[in-house]
């Protein structure tokens, strides 16, 4: 009887640790879809004139369709670490880290990097898929610190130029701003990021240096200098770039004090979703504002991720 009820336990238990596991397997495939979805709205928000449409195909694999028909892989459901994300990116691993909207006052944790992974596939689809491609979507903007090469599309030039006129307005009420600011280091400038073959965002003109120190990026100094820095950089002018769709290189554990990168996706998922965990009891958009455009995106995506 003894020897019964021990192999009855046994039969319950592994029956339980099934069940379990499956349960645990379906809240894991709940999370992702909506995160999918939730990827998918913003990119579709903040570049309505690039991305066309989207499309699964026969595999599950996910494409936005471009303006000029080229595809790009959402995800391609690789098992990558952190490093093999930021060589090999797909959009799913761009948007994985919830970009922080607060001010820091020191460098980031290991591993946390916002905004840094890059898909050059969509990159190259909105802003050019090489330098003379590039350079037809350059325009100058004329601004308080000089004049600016910025690409025009998806409102990256207009948008530095906003950020600009608001952050000139903040310095000549405090000249610590301006002293942050100018000389500004450079925009445009097609040029791999060093020791690392990519393309840095500066190449497709979507990308600011402001004023340089010795201690703004993480290959030209320690981590104390790099968080001390950080620590007295005006809150005003980061939160001016943010509200303009720009995220902000001191916000990386690969620190990069002095940049910032039009990515309005990044910036809006963190607004939207940022603290805004997936539970059964809510929409997946539920963050975001609802209105026309955003009730017939929704519905596409439903209709096209659901399938
Ligand atoms: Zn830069």
């Amino acid at each position: 009887m003894k020897r019964l009820a021990k192999v009855l336990f046994i039969v319950m238990s592994f029956l339980l640790s099934i069940e379990s596991s499956i349960f645990a397997y379906e809240e894991n495939v709940d999370d992702y879809i909506c995160n999918t979805k939730r990827d998918l709205l913003v990119l579709m928000l903040t570049y309505p004139e690039c991305i066309k449409d989207i499309e699964k195909d026969e595999e599950g694999f996910i494409y936005l369709i471009m303006q000029n028909n080229n595809k790009v892989l959402y995800d391609d459901k690789k098992e990558k670490s952190h490093e093999q994300k930021f060589y090999n990116s797909d959009l799913q691993d761009t948007l994985e880290q919830i970009y922080p909207l607060d001010m820091i006052t020191d460098v980031m944790e290991e591993g946390k990097d916002p905004g840094r992974i890059r898909s050059y596939s969509f990159l190259s689809n909105v802003y050019g898929g090489s330098k003379e491609a590039v350079q037809k979507n350059i325009i100058n903007k004329n601004t308080y610190y000089g004049t600016m090469m910025f690409n025009k599309i998806n409102g990256a030039a207009d948008n530095l130029e906003k950020a600009l006129n608001k952050v000139s307005e903040l310095a000549k009420q405090n000249t610590k701003i301006y002293n942050f600011v100018s000389p500004t280091s450079g925009t445009f400038n097609y040029r791999v990021i060093k020791d690392t073959g990519q393309l840095s965002p500066h190449a497709f003109a979507i990308a600011i240096d402001l004023k340089s120190d010795p201690a703004d990026y993480w290959k030209w100094c320690n981590r104390e200098k790099g968080g001390n820095r950080i620590s007295i950089y005006p809150e005003e002018i980061v939160k001016t770039f943010e509200e303009c769709g720009f995220v902000w290189g001191g916000k990386w554990a690969h620190f990069d004090i002095l940049h910032f990168e039009y990515r309005p996706e990044i910036i809006l998922k963190a607004k939207c979703f940022g603290n805004n965990e997936v539970t059964e009891n809510k929409e997946w958009y539920e963050g975001c504002e609802i209105n026309q455009d955003t009730e017939a995106l929704i519905q596409k995506i439903n209709s096209i991720i659901d399938k």
